[in-house]
Formats: C-alpha cells, structure tokens, sequence
C-alpha cells in the first residue's frame, strides 16, 4: 500500500509543528511519498515564508539584492534546524540560495525557495530521500502542467527510491526554469505524485479536519462533511469552498485515487474523504454541501416567440464573447433567457456596451438588468435519488422572506443554484443549512 501525503504551510509553521508531521508519517509505514509546503503563519500576525520571498524578489528587482529581507528567511530556517537539532549546514544552503535568487532574478524561482528548503529540512529530519520537484514536474510552452510526460517522468524516477520527501508548489517550464503553480499549488504536487506513484490514497493534512457542510463563518460550526465525490468537490470548490486547491483533483482523478483531507494537529479526527464517484460512498444525505459567491449581474430578456428562433442564444452569446467575458449560467424559459455574469467583468461601461450589443442583436421585447446578485448552489448527488428536494430549498428560503430572483438546476442533478439579493446571501445560506442538516 502506497500512501502520499502533503504538508501544508500551518504543518510546517515551527519545530513543534514539523515534530507533530513526522510521529504522523512514523506512525504508519504506508506513508512513502511526502510532499510540503513552505512554513505558513504561526499564529495570525505572522508572515508566510512564501509571502517575504516574493518581496524578496521585488527587492533584488529593484536593488539587485535582498539580504535584508532574505535575513528574516535565515532566521526562520535557522530557528527551526536548531530547534529540530538537525546535523544540516544550514547556514551554506541559505548562502547558496541567497545568491541564486539573485543571480536568477525570478518572481517564480525565489518563491519555489520555500517549499525547496522545507523539503531538505523535512528529509534530513526524517532520514529519506530528497527528490527535487524540479525534476519531476513540467510545464509546457504555454504553461500549463505536462502532465502525461510529468507521469512519466515521476514514475520512473520514484520507482526505485522507497520513502522521499518532494518540495510542492513548482516543477520546471519547457526551457528548464523553475516554474510555479498558483498559490496554494503544493496540493497539486501531491496530487501529481500520487498519481506517478500509483498511490492508494492521497492524504492532504493541513490545519481543519475537513470539509464543512458550510462556511463556519456564516453557521456556526458546521458539520463536517464526511465523503464528497469529486464532482461534488469541484462544484463546492467553484464555488468558493477553498479547503484544497481547485485543481488538485485533476491528476489523482485520472487513476481514481480518493483523497482524505485530514487535520495535522488533530490526527485522530477522520477528516473528509473524496472519492471517485457515488459508487464509492456510503453516504444517504440528501444534500453535501452549501457554497456561494456574492456579486453577480444577470441579464434578463424576453421574446415572443424565442425559442423558435433559429440562433438566439448564440447571437446573445456572441456579442458577450466579443467582450472577452466569461457567462456563468444561463437559465431559460419558454420566452425567456438570463444571463449570469460575475460583476467584476463588467466594469467601465462593459456591461452598457453588452446590453446595447443584444437589443442590436436579437431585438428582444425586453431587457432588464438585475445587479447585486449572490449565487448559492446546494450540492450533492443525494438530490438525484429523491424528489423534493428543490420544493424544499425554495419553502426554506419563502419562510425567511428571501426572495428568489433565479433558479438554475444542472442536468445532472448534482447541484441546485439560487440567485438571490447580496444582502440575502448570508440568510440564504442559513436557512438552506437549517432545512436539510438540522432539521
Ligand atoms: N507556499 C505556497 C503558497 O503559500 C504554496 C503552498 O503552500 O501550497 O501559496
């Protein structure tokens, strides 16, 4: 059995923290891959190791070098090999490093330095093998991750080596420069190494124990959700549910591998498991989760007679496409269509120009704009199983006075969103936890 695990920033905060993420990885001997991040916060005043590089590389950019920003970077590592009593020369691989980031003069390059010194950090400490993510990841010309080549390359160069610890976050770009993901992109490595590793199970530890039905700052102290699919994560996570980076189920899903989002500092609690499909569950709720984004427009038109239109939405579409902006949702009727936008795109007199583009385009009888609009989508395949489900959200929704302004249910029946006023979106979200969890 092959376990990966990833470490995220709060794991690898302190000497305390790394001590806590390595009696989990002795504890069972499964866990052969590991991949971390660089030091997160140690409480919520400090500054993330990867937040003062990239300053770092703004230093060396504007002056040509940064050794007094760097200097809080020795301190950091410093302090934990002498915590951590590692026999390490510490003080020459920061050296090195210092030097290279100058000599390099990359935004990407210094921010990798994090999760590069947390690994040798990590695999001194645990007696395994470093193993450079810069050779085992790459991007292609446009940047996006290679992946079947990546797959390749981190099976045959892991296949001999029994227990490694991987920098997360970056790989290399076609050229051989290093290259990053997007921030939070150490889920992803894991992910990729996973996946190149045959792994049966991918562990995400970080700092909850999981997946919360809903944001704990709206209901206070959700439930946990216990098993999500990976279609139910990518809705919830689209969403806005940000526990694990949007795109790290992409490679473990190409081998079905399930991931467990687990909690560092409280191994014992079960955490959330993300499997392949509704085959793989247990589960018999109805609903998974609730997740939503505030500040949306909808476009509303009318026209006798639309659906008969050979091309409507198409030409609707176009004129939007021809902004570069990108449609949400676009739920219809009979004589009716509605356009979902996120509010963000459609500044400096974009949003004039689509209005005028349609009524140029189609003619519609009418067209009116609703602004201010939050998006809720209640997710989960249980609603598929069972009717009523949708009477329920909207009777949950009528008893709070919260008007619905629109409804849009995917054909697969994984998920039911409602568009209701910004100043709602909180109560909105209460109400539908209330009506499916508490109940
Ligand atoms: N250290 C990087 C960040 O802060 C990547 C990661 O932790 O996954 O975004």
């Amino acid at each position: 059995m092959i376990k990966v695990c990833k470490f995220g920033g709060t794991s690898m905060a302190d000497a305390k923290a790394i001590l806590q993420v390595k009696s989990i990885i002795e504890a069972d001997k499964d866990r052969k891959y590991i991949v971390v991040s660089a030091p997160g916060k140690r409480d919520k005043n400090d500054i993330k190791i990867t937040d003062t590089l990239y300053k770092c590389y703004e230093d060396v950019k504007e002056t040509g070098s940064c050794s007094e920003r760097f200097a809080l970077i020795k301190e950091r590592f410093k302090g934990i090999v002498e915590d951590l009593k590692l026999d390490l020369d510490i003080d020459a691989i920061l050296d090195k490093t210092e030097k290279e980031i100058i000599s390099e003069c990359s935004a990407d390059f210094t921010a990798s330095r994090g999760e590069y010194l947390s690994a040798i950090v990590m695999a001194n400490l645990l007696g395994a093998t470093f193993v450079d993510a810069a050779e085992l990841i790459r991007f292609d010309s446009k940047g996006r991750l290679n992946d079947e080549y990546t797959d390749d390359i981190v099976r045959n160069r892991l296949d001999d080596v029994e227990y490694a610890v991987i920098p997360g976050f970056y790989g290399c770009d076609y050229k051989g420069k290093i290259k990053t993901f997007s921030r939070g992109g150490s889920d992803i490595t894991g992910s990729i190494i996973a996946r190149g590793t045959k792994a049966d199970l991918y562990e995400n530890w970080t700092d909850v124990s999981g997946f919360l039905v809903c944001d704990p700052r709206i209901v206070k102290n959700p439930q946990v959700i216990k098993q999500l699919t990976y279609k139910e994560l990518r809705e919830l996570s689209y969403m806005g549910a940000s526990v694990l980076h949007a795109e790290a189920i992409f490679p473990v899903m190409k081998r079905c591998i399930p991931i467990n989002i687990k909690n560092t500092f409280k191994p014992e609690d079960a955490g959330t498991m993300i499997v392949p499909s509704e085959k793989y569950t247990d589960s018999d709720s109805i609903i998974t989760g609730i997740a939503g984004k505030k500040d949306f427009t909808v476009i509303f038109m009318e026209k006798s007679l639309m659906n008969s239109e050979v091309g409507f939405i198409r030409k609707v579409l176009s004129v939007v496409e021809h902004y570069g902006v990108c449609v949400e949702h676009v739920p219809s009727g009979v004589d009716t269509l509605s356009i979902v936008i996120e509010s963000e795109q459609l500044k400096d007199g974009v949003l004039t120009e689509i209005v005028n583009g349609i009524r140029e385009n189609v003619n519609p009888d009418f067209i009116h704009v609703i602004e201010n609009i939050s998006l809720i989508a209640t997710v989960g395949h249980g609603m598929a199983r069972r009717s009523g489900t949708a009477a329920k959200i909207f009777k949950a929704l009528a008893d709070k006075g919260i008007n619905i302004k629109m409804i849009d249910q995917g054909s697969s029946e994984l998920n039911i969103i409602v568009g209701v006023q910004n100043s709602d979106y909180e109560n909105c979200i209460r109400a539908i936890y209330e009506a499916f969890i508490l109940e």
